[in-house]
């Protein structure tokens, strides 16, 4: 039996395409894995197997982001959507503010979450302009003393991202990381916390990383539901419940796979060819529109119109047939979305590149 069969191009914003080799040694570890005679499903999350894999993913994620000391690396469940109710529940205290910048569809998710916990200053908000940039520093006024400061690294809906992270002024920094966690160099030393569901660039959906400086663990009180408290969490290294073992596998596999890859800059590179070789394409001739501002551009949601949306039915219906998946636009916005995260192959973005100037050619 052949290990693999045959794989299109899959677009899609998440869950997302995994790398082939992760696949691969998932499929011969499903069983048993060697010298342990099981299945990765199938052993306690307390066995000495799983701990060890569990530090393993934890130890390479710290270094491939260079990760301080002082941080601590959570694994969790509940998606970043559970992130949104967390972060205020431990980090905004009675009487205190916290700042949220509003870029997009799942950055104004947030903001409705933690109104239902604090008070909540909403600042740079590009929602009249569509969300198609992302807001100047002169847009943001901050709260003296907030709490922390939210933003939301990638806007997975509107395909924008931020290139220089806004000043926080003596607050945290916390963000919503999820579409763009490890796409490149990234300094973890300037956020208070940052969280992701793994779905789209760290494995499987199933699985939360929060990545959390240390003294902010203080401020969980302890009359906090517990498997919502950020220090009970952290104090047993994730392992307060039962939790995704085997999507912890395949986050750790994730991680193997961007290490061998030459870590965060090489990455890096990658994603920035891919996605010049889309915008490139997306301003050659006008035909096709990018959505987003180009200074605001997203390197990981690549959004774009056709001149007409029948066009976009026909481009995406053809698409699909030629074996490029998942480059409808999110419902609310409509147009088109190539989603490339790290594990996109840099041949499926020459296959779109190259089924777009054949579809313009003969609609144009
Ligand atoms: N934030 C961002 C930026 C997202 O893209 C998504 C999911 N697409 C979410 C939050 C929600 O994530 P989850 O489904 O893991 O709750």
């Amino acid at each position: 039996m052949p290990t693999t069969t045959h794989r299109i191009f899959n677009f899609s914003a998440g869950p997302a395409v995994l790398p082939l080799p992760v696949l691969e040694e998932a499929q011969r570890d499903l069983v048993s894995l060697p010298g342990v005679g099981m299945s990765v499903t199938e052993i306690s999350h307390r066995s000495k197997t799983f701990e060890t894999l569990l530090n393993r993913a934890i130890e390479d994620f710290r270094a491939l982001t260079g990760l301080p000391a002082d941080y601590r690396i959570l694994l969790l469940q509940g998606g970043a959507s559970l992130q949104f109710s967390m972060v205020p529940m431990n980090l905004l205290g009675a009487g205190q503010t916290a700042d949220y910048v509003d870029t997009g569809t799942w950055a104004d998710k947030a903001v409705a979450e933690a109104r239902k916990v604090g008070t909540v200053n909403v600042t740079g908000s590009t929602k009249t302009d569509g969300y198609n940039r992302i807001p100047e520093p002169s847009e943001i006024t901050l709260t003296p003393g907030a709490a922390y400061v939210h933003i939301t690294t990638n806007n997975t809906i509107e395909g924008t991202q931020w290139k220089r992270l806004p000043d926080p002024g003596g607050a945290p920094l916390v963000a919503d990381a999820s579409s763009d966690i490890l796409s490149g160099p990234m300094d973890l030393s300037r956020f208070g916390l940052v969280y992701a569901g793994a779905q789209k660039n760290l494995g499987p959906s199933g699985v939360t990383l929060v990545v959390i400086r240390e003294d902010l663990l203080a401020r969980s009180a302890k009359t906090l539901p517990t498997m919502l408290n950020y220090r009970v969490l952290a104090d047993n290294n994730s392992l307060y419940n039962t939790p995704n073992t085997f999507g912890i596998y395949l986050l750790g596999l994730t991680l193997k796979w961007l290490t061998s890859l030459g870590g965060l800059q090489g990455i890096g590179e990658r994603n920035a060819r891919k996605a010049a070789a889309l915008y490139t394409e997306i301003d050659r001739t006008g035909f096709y529109r990018g959505t987003a501002q180009k200074e605001s551009r997203s390197l990981m949601n690549v959004t774009f119109r056709l001149p007409s949306e029948e066009l976009e039915k026909q481009f995406d219906k053809e698409a699909t047939a030629a074996g490029l998946d998942g480059l409808k636009g999110h419902r609310s916005v409509g147009g088109m979305r190539a989603s490339i995260y790290n594990a996109f192959p840099e041949e499926g973005v020459s296959a779109l590149v190259q089924f777009m100037r054949e579809f313009e050619r003969t609609r144009a």
